[in-house]
């Protein structure tokens, strides 16, 4: 996708700070972090959202799962609790439409989420 933010950071054609990259899956700082750690985790290949990744083949989604417990090992949050959140669709606050796992951590993160 020519116009897609993460398309392009994925493209390094715009900077963010990457944590960790795997054949599939590209993990960088979310911009406006809502916890201590706060990562961002794609597939490289572009879809839309959760849904659209589900569908998409060869374990694509597991990639991006995989790839977002890595980074919370690396970041050190693993032990303590951390959360994967797929925003998807507006009323759920998706704002990128190129999939994307929330990896959160560092705090207590208090149930339900807003
Ligand atoms: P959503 O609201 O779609 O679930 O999440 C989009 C996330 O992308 C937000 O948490 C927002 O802070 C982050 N974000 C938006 N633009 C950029 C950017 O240019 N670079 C990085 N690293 N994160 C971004
Ligand atoms: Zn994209």
């Amino acid at each position: 996708m020519t116009d897609c933010l993460f398309c392009k950071i994925a493209a390094r054609e715009i900077p963010a700070e990457i944590v960790l990259e795997t054949d599939r899956a590209l993990a960088f700082r979310d911009i406006n972090p809502q916890a201590p750690t706060h990562v961002l985790v794609i597939p490289k290949e572009h879809h839309a959202d959760a849904a659209a990744l589900a569908q998409a083949d060869d374990g694509l989604a597991d990639d991006v799962i995989k790839a977002a417990h890595a980074v919370a090992v690396q970041e050190g949050v693993a032990e303590g609790g951390y959360r994967i959140v797929f925003n998807t669709g507006p009323g759920a606050g998706q704002t990128v439409f190129h999939v994307h796992a929330h990896m959160l951590g560092g705090r207590g993160l208090s149930w339900p989420p807003g």
